[in-house]
């Protein structure tokens, strides 16, 4: 029988863990553990052992599964194992990129743990009260798995203030200078670590990326371009590309990396999206390729409606920019927008457009952020390919 340190879980809360899914809210804890944030054994209601999770007190996600097996010992080897599991999976990546993410939180059995690589260094994010008791046993697994030469904990995420946690940026071990260098399908760029949004970089749209600089040509457009990825990539095979942010800051850092892989064929546009391409779509200007990788339109599940308002409008300006034959790589990345909203909102684009597109691919998010079907909260970025057919 469960002792006091143990969860109970309700029938509902064990029924979401049988299914693959590792949250356990707050309402479905039955017996609360009497214990301090950390590792606890759970039960359901009859007594039968669920296997151990990570306990967070203060959360509304009180509990997440970390290994279903009874018997399993949460301990350093334990971690150990699963962060070379991680990294053995982004073998391929890794090829590819000195920039990928090594643990996907819940998608990597990692429940609330964030681990990114940039070349030599570590960033990560431990992101609940449970999983920040073992960050001793953390940090030693991704010594011993990858000896980085320095950690940064990008724990300046709002998610860490649901947990009672501060919300701080500081080294974990070693150092961790304020750029890295790295190389993404063969286009270099500066990552910026403790200041750059995420962990320092998009690393979730690199497969996107290269597939865009593999099909570019002709005159190119990357609006909400950040550091300019996708206007790097484009650079390659277009003859010219314009890189549009609303960021001065983001652009000169875009400026920086197109001098790094000597690019001279792109443009640098400080300007509002929604003024630009209204403005473009007036004077009657063709693109052969328009890339749209807006920031997430939908914060909350409450804005969705407006969020779709706005993908609309980009999407129907971008698809009426497209010379015949022209591509359109278009993406949300509101967790909130479901993949059928969102395709939904570009067939009424499309009709809205005047044009004749086709869809010639849905995409997602890169394959080192595994979207694990039954946790949709693993998958956020919905992607797709459009093609002007005259
Ligand atoms: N495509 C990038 C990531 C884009 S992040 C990559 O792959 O790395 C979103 C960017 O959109 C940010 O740089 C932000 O400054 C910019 N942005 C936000 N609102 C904007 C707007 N209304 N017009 C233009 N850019 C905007």
């Amino acid at each position: 029988m469960p002792d006091t340190a143990a969860a109970v879980v309700s029938p509902r809360g064990a029924h979401r863990l049988v299914r693959g899914h590792p949250w356990v809210f707050r309402s479905d804890v039955d017996g609360r553990p009497d214990a301090a944030a950390g590792v606890v054994p759970i039960y359901d209601g009859h007594g039968r052992p669920l296997g151990w999770g990570l306990w967070s007190p203060r959360s509304e996600i009180a509990l997440r599964l970390l290994d279903s097996a009874p018997g399993a010992r949460i301990d350093g080897a334990w971690w150990m194992t699963r962060i070379a599991t991680a990294l053995a999976r982004r073998e391929a990546v890794s090829r590819d990129s000195s920039a990928y993410r090594v643990v996907h939180g819940e998608a990597d059995g990692c429940p609330s743990l964030v681990c990114d690589r940039y070349d030599r260094w570590l960033v990560v994010q431990l992101m609940s009260a449970g999983l920040e008791a073992c960050r001793s046993d953390i940090v030693a697994a991704l010594q011993d798995a990858m000896q980085p030469l320095g950690i940064l904990a990008r724990h300046d995420a709002a998610v860490r203030r649901k947990e009672g946690l501060d919300e701080t940026v500081e080294v974990l071990a070693g150092d961790v200078p304020t750029e890295i260098e790295i190389v993404e399908h063969g286009v270099r760029y500066l990552a910026a670590p403790w200041s750059g949004q995420k962990t320092g970089a998009f690393l979730d749209q690199r497969e996107n990326r290269a597939l865009m600089g593999e099909l570019a040509r002709g005159r190119a457009l990357d609006c909400f371009s950040y550091h300019g990825s996708f206007a790097l990539h484009l650079a390659r095979r277009a003859a010219h590309v314009t890189a549009l942010d609303s960021s001065a800051a983001a652009l000169a850092r875009a400026a920086d990396n197109a001098t790094l892989n000597g690019a001279t064929n792109i443009t640098f546009v400080e300007d509002d999206a929604f003024t630009y391409l209204k403005s473009a779509e007036r004077s009657r200007a063709r693109f052969d390729i328009v890339v749209l990788d807006p920031p997430a339109f939908a914060k909350t599940r409450a804005s969705v409606g407006a969020a779709l308002r706005g993908y609309q409008e980009i999407n129907l300006r971008g698809m009426r920019l497209l010379e015949p034959g022209g591509l359109l790589y278009t993406a949300s990345c509101s967790h909130h927008v479901s993949r059928a909203a969102f395709l939904d909102m570009l067939a009424t684009a499309a009709g809205d457009s005047g044009r004749r597109l086709a869809l010639r691919r849905v995409l997602g998010q890169a394959s080192d952020h595994p979207e694990v079907l039954s946790i949709p909260e693993t998958g956020y970025i919905k992607g797709a390919l459009v093609e002007a057919l005259d």
